[in-house]
């Protein structure tokens, strides 16, 4: 047949994420994410060739001849529950975007972990209305984050579900494509996918979901070599869940999507959920973490043999804000230290007022709730102070606009730090080369990423420290107080894992 003669076929795509931290006081408001959006013909620019789910799925139609309809995207990382009012906007702009449009298919980009006040799976929720929307026939398919948490009932209203493979979420772009591969050859009429999903009972906090630890990492490369080998269509998702969100379907889950062979997903789910389940106890990994003096010493030992930095990670912190690690790296004079993107509006403000050259006392950081720290006095010089966004480098999210509002930057003599009007993780070198700095002009870089930062910095630095301390994020999920999540069937970890 010749394909010009045929209708093209036209895929509708969409982004609204969040990583709900449940336990955190504010909600992220309609401000927050209208800060970021993108819609119509500015979606595909802002996310051509960038290594995003987005961005994969736009390489996908782009290569394949598929029409696009750009309708809305935004996010906003890790943060509080997304109010209702920003969810039904976004919602309602999706599903009117939607109304009326000849589509044959809706790709979506959902972190599978967004909560509001009166939603515990927003996620569903937004995939429900879709399917509402655009009826019965029209193919749904979703890139999701590996920590996403998802049951049954999260994704039933979509035809398939693909979510990162690793963490740091390295592959954004590829599981876009995986996701937009399988929509064109579902609609080409190649494949006919059905899904399965099997949860093995097991939370961990992320700091232990970073998938070159074991025996994560082998279920992961396992689950991936199984698909590529196998001879009809399989595609296996592992999800490490997220275990700051305090809801009924928290924690692992394993997806494997089929062509039309439900009980084969179910077959290679559950067996990947039940090596999971069966060797839970190795994914605890506390021999890793250090409290905050034992955790400067170690950086310090370290240090002593090595030219390169030592990365200090205030891995707790859920809001770029915390000043544990902070107000003993000042107590201390450690050596040359960077402290790359403190979130503090106030003090960027005030930063800026005194301007380039200044010399300022600042109290940052420890705001956004009482377990943050609570403020410490900065004191030095400015030697930056401006709006700043930049492309991001680096091998995680490649490409994409990250906006950090008004930044100042204070050089105190011993630590350099920089005080950002939004929110955002250092995970890449741009903290550093956006200010005419390098990560190597540093004895010891304090950074609060989970596991995205680890692509970058591993293969430049001398050792990571994790530093355990009291923000919403614990390493020790039994400080927290769960009301929601399964108890009866999940894992939490206890000293006595
Ligand atoms: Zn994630």
């Amino acid at each position: 047949m010749n394909r010009s003669t045929e209708r093209r076929l036209r895929v509708a795509i969409a982004g609204f994420k969040l990583e709900s931290v449940t336990f955190l006081p504010n909600l992220t408001t309609l401000a927050d994410f209208q800060a970021v959006e993108c819609s119509g013909a500015d979606l595909i620019d802002a996310h051509r060739g960038t290594n995003t789910p987005v961005g994969g799925f736009i390489a996908v139609c782009d290569r394949e001849g598929i029409d696009m309809l750009p309708i809305v995207y935004t996010e906003a990382g890790a943060a509080g529950p997304s109010s209702d009012e920003a969810f039904e906007h976004y919602l309602g702009h999706m599903l009117s975007a939607l109304s009326g449009e000849k589509i044959d298919g809706v790709l979506l980009d959902l972190h599978g972990a967004m909560t509001t006040p009166t939603r515990f799976d927003a996620d569903a929720d937004i995939l429900a209305a879709v399917r509402q929307q655009v009826g019965a026939q029209t193919r749904i398919m979703v890139a999701l984050d590996y920590h996403a948490n998802l049951d049954e009932n999260t994704i039933r209203d979509a035809d398939a579900a693909f979510g990162y493979h690793f963490s740091p979420h390295t592959d954004q772009g590829e599981t876009g494509e995986r996701t937009a591969n399988c929509m064109v050859r579902t609609l080409r009429g190649e494949i006919n996918p059905v899904w399965a999903l099997i949860k093995p009972g097991l939370m961990v906090p992320s700091i232990f979901s970073a998938t070159n630890l074991e025996p994560l990492a082998s279920v992961v490369q396992n689950s991936i070599v199984r698909a590529r080998n196998s001879e009809r269509y399989l595609d296996v998702s592992v999800f490490a869940g997220f275990s700051y969100a305090d809801v009924p379907n928290c924690g692992f889950s394993v997806l494997a999507v089929t062509d039309g062979d439900r009980e084969m997903a179910k077959r290679i789910a559950s067996e990947f959920s039940d090596i999971i389940r069966t060797s839970r106890a190795a994914f605890s990994h506390r021999g890793l973490l250090y409290g905050i003096d034992d955790g400067i010493a170690e950086a310090c030992r370290i240090a002593a043999h090595s030219d390169r930095p030592v990365v200090l990670l205030e891995h707790a912190d859920r809001m770029v804000d915390s000043t544990y690690v902070l107000r003993a790296v000042i107590e201390r004079r450690l050596g040359r230290t960077a402290v790359p993107f403190l979130w503090d509006p106030e003090a960027a403000a005030a930063g800026m007022k005194a301007g380039v050259g200044a010399q300022v006392q600042l109290s940052v950081g420890g705001h956004s709730s009482e377990r943050a720290g609570g403020p410490v006095m900065v004191d030095g010089r400015v030697v930056f102070a401006g709006p700043k966004s930049f492309h991001a480098t680096g091998p995680y999210y490649t490409g994409r606009l990250v906006d950090l509002g008004d930044v100042v930057v204070i050089d105190t003599g011993f630590m350099v730090i920089s005080i950002t009007t939004r929110p955002s993780v250092a995970v890449s070198e741009d903290c550093f080369i956006q200010f005419g700095m390098q990560a190597s002009d540093f004895d010891y870089i304090l950074l609060r990423s989970k596991t995205h930062f680890r692509a970058a910095y591993e293969p430049i630095v001398a050792g990571i420290v994790i530093i355990d301390t009291p923000d919403w994020g614990p390493a020790d999920l039994t400080t927290l107080n769960f009301v929601h999540a399964p108890s009866d069937h999940t894992y939490p970890f206890t000293d006595a894992a």
